[in-house]
């Protein structure tokens, strides 16, 4: 138990290092105090000791972090690791930085680097170009600096154990790429985590099925590595101490082919504490293991508090550790067992799941129990084959990775449960094992739960929501078919995921990006990825712009139809028909390059101008709207006069957040008053729903 209690304080103090750590500080503190109050004052001073040596590898981290910079230069570094998503690049930790001829030694924080050329892993090399700081997700890390490059120069090669990690991983992708068979893709991923050969619907099925660890390389894969190890020392006859040294060196080298990878390290910590401690005779076990190498990873390398692939590595294995207690001595033996393996893996990432992702599947303990041995079948086949390359085993493995894609594809239909399911669920099993209730509670939370996810489906009449996404737009539209549109998405990715999921949406006919502004478009990339969508409409006659750019590239790799529109493109979805009024011509200035819709619904009209200002408005036809968003958040580059004869009468959105523009201004809304307009805000009024019902005969 100290041993757990220095690894939850360590994190803990990690974390509360790490940017915007107060709150998890308090937590702690608090917890030490409660434990230090009852009689549990060992654990408690291990836990607070753990919390000290945690919050100072933390600050030492968010120090370099703090480093951004953001500008034109040259970054001299060593490359990282190599990505694909969410663009082909790679990550590059810095060792200096020349600006203005002058160059100085600068450990900055680990930046993205966004190239056409992608060099070896642990090559070092010189980088030119801009900066930008911004945070997002790369490979399951937060990167807050962003470096997109033409002019990439090599200065040295990888070290060489990092070559023979760079060999190994290209032999290993040549032969298996070789394979025509359609699972190799698939077979790649679970040889060596790179996905970049599996369809993103593949990827997707295996997200809604709770098979994605599969091709994230984890602890399993050193399982698997480390069988074939003991394998060989039983065939040399290794002495038992000798065999131990073997499995760590072997698991180290893993660890270097894979690239430390996260859980990668987590394993290779475990199983060398548990081999070492049995080389020199102290027993070591699993719990203990798994606290030590929680420990040392997050003093070393403290961001790792907040990486979700060691969160979810540390939460299954925590959970593998403890499944001995579920369903103890029932038979068949290896059915329950492994049964009692998944479940218990499964419920320990839940949390993690949930509040990432905001779902979780279901069934995945079931998929993965048949899942399991097929894709620990087709990795060790697999990776027979990759290394003696043997097409015909590569082909063997392929076939079993084919199987999974079919498990997956058949899964994924299955329900998704967000937190109200999860706690059904949870509450269901708890009343039908307790003998104390049963049946008829478990229907009554079976009811309740039904009832509240009643909630999450399509309104019952055409519906449009101005969401509250603080200075921004974003505009929801739902009809009762479930058929779903979004004007925009604001600047903050998770203001908007949270108002789709908690309106159960997972599917989006048509994304409209009305212009390349932060406070309209940024939110939409991580959208894109976040539910499926059919379609998306950006501005056509627009010059280039990053994030435009951006928001293209994810839907193309997701498979959305991308339509560039302009006046007269026109689509009905569910009960909304949509004309595009604008733009018509290139503008000068990006807003009045917005796209402009008019919408028709139940014989209402709206118009969703985007951020169109006096010179694109001039040249719009008279309108008349039931409904209108005041262009640009009731900026003064609405032309009074075209906003008084269009918003007369109407029912008229501001969609503003606190700002230091002065949105909306006092003209505006003189403007709006003399025109007998209904104003709404969302600063003031929030979410602004209104509903159509068709009008009755
Ligand atoms: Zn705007």
């Amino acid at each position: 138990v100290e041993f757990a209690a220095g690894a939850v304080g360590v994190w803990f103090g990690a974390a509360s290092g790490l940017a915007g750590g107060v709150v998890v500080l308090g937590l702690a503190v608090a917890a030490v105090v409660l434990l230090a109050m009852t009689r549990h004052r060992t654990i408690a001073l291990v836990c607070f000791v753990g919390i000290l040596a945690g919050i100072g590898s933390g600050q030492r981290t968010e120090a370099a972090r703090n480093a951004t910079w953001d500008g034109i230069g040259v970054v001299r570094g060593t490359v990282i690791q190599d990505t694909t998503t969410p663009q082909r690049g790679f990550l590059l930790r810095p060792i200096s930085l020349e600006r203005n001829g002058v160059t100085q030694p600068w450990s900055g924080p680990v930046m993205f680097v966004v190239s056409g050329a992608v060099p070896q892993v642990d090559a070092d090399v010189a980088v030119r170009g801009v900066t930008t700081v911004r945070s997002r997700w790369v490979a399951g890390r937060t990167i807050t600096t962003t470096l997109r490059s033409r002019d990439v120069q090599i200065l040295g090669p990888p070290r060489p154990w990092f070559a023979i990690g760079n060999k190994i991983r290209a032999r290993v992708g040549g032969v298996v790429t070789a394979s025509s068979r359609p699972g190799s893709g698939l077979l790649l991923g679970f040889l060596t985590g790179d996905t970049s050969q599996v369809s993103e619907k593949v990827l997707d099925d295996m997200k809604r099925s709770g098979l994605t660890h599969a091709v994230a390389v984890s602890g399993s894969n050193v399982a698997l590595f480390l069988a074939g190890i003991w394998a060989l020392a039983g065939v040399l006859r290794l002495r038992p101490d000798l065999r131990h040294l073997l499995g760590i060196v072997g698991v180290w080298a893993f660890v270097l082919a894979t690239r430390w990878e996260p859980s990668v390290i987590r394993a290779a910590i475990m199983v060398s504490l548990v081999l070492a401690g049995r080389v020199v005779g102290i027993p070591m076990d699993g719990a203990r293991a798994l606290s030590l190498a929680v420990i040392v990873s997050l003093i070393v390398a403290p961001d790792l508090a907040n990486n979700v692939g060691f969160q979810l590595s540390v939460a299954a294995t925590a959970g593998i550790l403890l499944s001995g207690r579920l369903w103890p001595g029932r038979s068949p033996q290896w059915l329950w067992r492994s049964l009692a393996v998944s479940v218990a893996a499964q419920s320990a990432v839940m949390p993690i799941l949930l509040w990432r992702f905001g779902a979780v599947p279901l069934m995945s303990p079931f998929v993965n129990v048949v899942a399991a041995p097929v894709i620990a079948f087709s990795t060790i086949v697999g990776a027979i084959g990759a290394v003696v390359g043997s097409g015909l085993l590569v082909d063997a493995g392929s076939r079993g990775a084919e199987l999974v894609i079919w498990l997956a594809d058949f899964a994924a239909e299955w329900p998704q449960l967000s937190v109200a399911g999860v706690v059904g669920v949870a509450a269901i099993s708890w009343a039908l094992f307790s003998k104390r209730v049963g049946w008829v509670v478990a229907v009554t939370i079976l009811v309740a739960v039904a009832v509240i996810t009643r909630a999450a489906s399509p309104p019952v009449a055409p519906t449009v929501t101005f969401l509250d996404v603080g200075q921004g737009d974003a505009t929801l539209l739902q009809s009762p078919d479930g058929k779903v549109v979004l004007v925009d998405g604001g600047i903050d990715p998770l203001v908007a995921k949270a108002a789709l999921r908690s309106r159960g949406i997972k599917r989006i006919d048509l994304v409209i990006g009305t212009h390349a502004d932060a406070d309209h478009m940024a939110a939409l990339v991580e959208v894109m990825s976040a539910v499926s969508v059919d379609r998306l409409w950006v501005p056509a006659l627009q010059p280039s712009a990053p994030l435009l750019d951006e928001l293209i590239a994810v839907a193309n790799r997701r498979g959305v139809l991308v339509e560039e529109v302009r006046t007269g493109a026109s689509l009905t979805i569910g009960a909304f028909s949509l004309q595009v009024l604008g733009p018509s011509r290139r503008f000068a200035a990006e807003n009045d390059g917005s796209v402009a819709t008019w919408v028709t619904v139940s014989g209402s009209t709206l118009l969703l101008p985007g951020d169109i200002g006096a010179v694109a408005q001039a040249e719009m036809p008279p309108l008349r709207p039931d409904v209108m968003l005041v262009p640009h958040h009731g900026s003064n580059t609405t032309d009074i006069g075209w906003l008084g004869d269009t918003a007369a009468g109407a029912r008229v959105v501001i969609s503003v957040g606190e700002n230091d523009f002065g949105h909306p201004t006092a003209e505006i809304l003189d403007a709006l008053a003399q025109a007998d307009a209904v104003v709404y805000r969302t600063d003031r009024d929030g979410d602004i729903v209104m509903e159509f019902p068709a009008a009755e005969e």
